[in-house]
């Protein structure tokens, strides 16, 4: 049957499509370590199980309104207030299925065609495709290693013109771990604000921190800031929360209606069930599990970066947040793509490679596996890089 051209020049998403087929390798027996998924090892916590469950024998089963239930909405004001100092009203926010689908639908809604999207490399696979999807260009600024991967102030100036019309800010970020303080955010809004460039800020991994290193969120720089700034959140890696796909935006009163109505006329409200488990999750105090993870998933980075040091081929960069380690492997004489297919078929490994993150010379290694799984990886990894 004929495609439709918008379609057709989408890439799929390499994360997931690497992903699934590990995992179904490993399900059909073979012995496959993932170190591909960007998911939590650990299981959603009971007490969100249990709300669910309850919804559903309480008959939570129908439709809500298209843009999420207004108690669930009221649960994410009160979450952007307490934790990033951010006021919203249940008018700006929206609940979407997962927050690749509230990118998705924010693109849709603010990008023309022909406009840019300014992402920094290295990016998070889905944004150059959600922008070309969106009928924009993705304007990718390469980022340097000397600068840990960052982008400076004056990066973004040189990037901008008359076509600009938005930047993603991923802080932490996927693949590299990179964590902007709040100095560096201040001075990437000023630019925006004066350009008048719109502030997609995906936080994602807002709770996934090393090193006693804080998120802060661009929209909290200042109230210039936060008017041009749409925040995507969700519960994915937060909860644990991956299948259960809520995700949110909050900024913009009429970019949000306008969310609400794409939404309306596409996919209707994200699961009922999962509205109400993601209303218990952020209305728990959930602290003292996101101490415990982001410990777990310290010790499981230093691990694996104390490991590779010894492996003189592979040079990883120290994530400051996220769960992803993200190595250069230019000194093994492979490009990424022809790495990760060895790795597999060879040594039964599954990362990803750094290619589809806009850099070749890289591959990802997740660390969100528990560490059992890890240690047989590396060291997997380090006796086929060594030989
Ligand atoms: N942003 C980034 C940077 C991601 O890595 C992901 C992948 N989970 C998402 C957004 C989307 O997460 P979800 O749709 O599961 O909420
Ligand atoms: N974001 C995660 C990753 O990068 C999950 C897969 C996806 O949605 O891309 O692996």
């Amino acid at each position: 049957m004929k495609i439709a051209k918008k379609i057709l020049g989408v890439k799929p998403s390499a994360t997931l499509t690497i992903t699934a087929k590990a995992k179904a390798m490993k399900a059909s027996g073979e012995d496959v370590i993932v170190l591909a998924a960007g998911e939590p090892a650990h299981d959603t916590p009971d007490i969100i199980k249990d709300a669910a469950i309850k919804a559903i024998t309480d008959g939570f089963t129908k439709y809500t309104p298209a843009a999420g239930t207004a108690s669930l909405k009221e649960a994410i004001c009160c979450k952007l207030k307490n934790d990033n100092g951010l006021d919203y009203d249940a008018s700006e926010v929206v609940v979407s299925n997962g927050a690749k689908h509230s990118l998705f639908n924010v693109l849709q809604v603010i990008v023309e065609e022909g406009d840019e999207v300014i992402v920094v490399h290295p990016y998070w696979v889905s944004y150059p495709e959600m922008i070309k999807l969106a009928g924009g260009q993705p304007k990718i600024i390469t980022t340097s290693i000397s600068n840990g991967f960052k982008l400076r102030p004056q990066e973004l100036k040189s990037a901008i013109n008359e076509n600009t019309r938005a930047i993603i800010i991923n802080s932490p970020s996927n693949p590299a771990g990179v964590v902007y303080d709040q100095k560096e955010l201040e001075e990437l809004a000023k630019v925006c604000v004066e350009n008048n460039i719109t502030i997609i800020s995906d936080e994602i991994y807002e709770k996934i921190i090393f090193e006693g290193k804080a998120h802060f969120s661009i929209a909290a720089v200042s109230e210039g800031a936060k008017a041009v700034t749409i925040v995507v959140n969700g519960l994915s890696k937060s909860h644990s929360m991956t299948g259960w796909r809520i995700g949110y935006m909050a900024g913009d009163k009429e970019v949000a209606k306008m969310v609400s109505t794409l939404q309306g006329q596409s996919t209707s409200n994200p699961c009922s069930i999962s509205q109400v488990a993601a209303e218990c999750a952020l209305r728990g105090n959930m602290e003292e599990d996101f101490s415990r993870n982001c410990e777990g998933f310290q010790e499981r980075r230093d691990f694996l970066m104390g490991t590779l040091s010894q492996e003189e081929r592979i040079v990883p960069l120290k994530p400051e947040g996220a769960f992803y380690l993200f190595c250069d492997i230019s000194k093994c004489g492979l490009d990424s793509l022809t790495f990760a297919k060895k790795l597999l078929e060879e040594k039964k490994v599954a990362v990803i490679p750094g290619g589809p993150f806009g850099d070749d010379r890289y591959i990802r290694i997740s660390f969100a596996s528990d560490m059992e799984t890890i240690e047989e990886g590396v060291n997997r990894i380090k006796d086929w890089v060594g030989h």
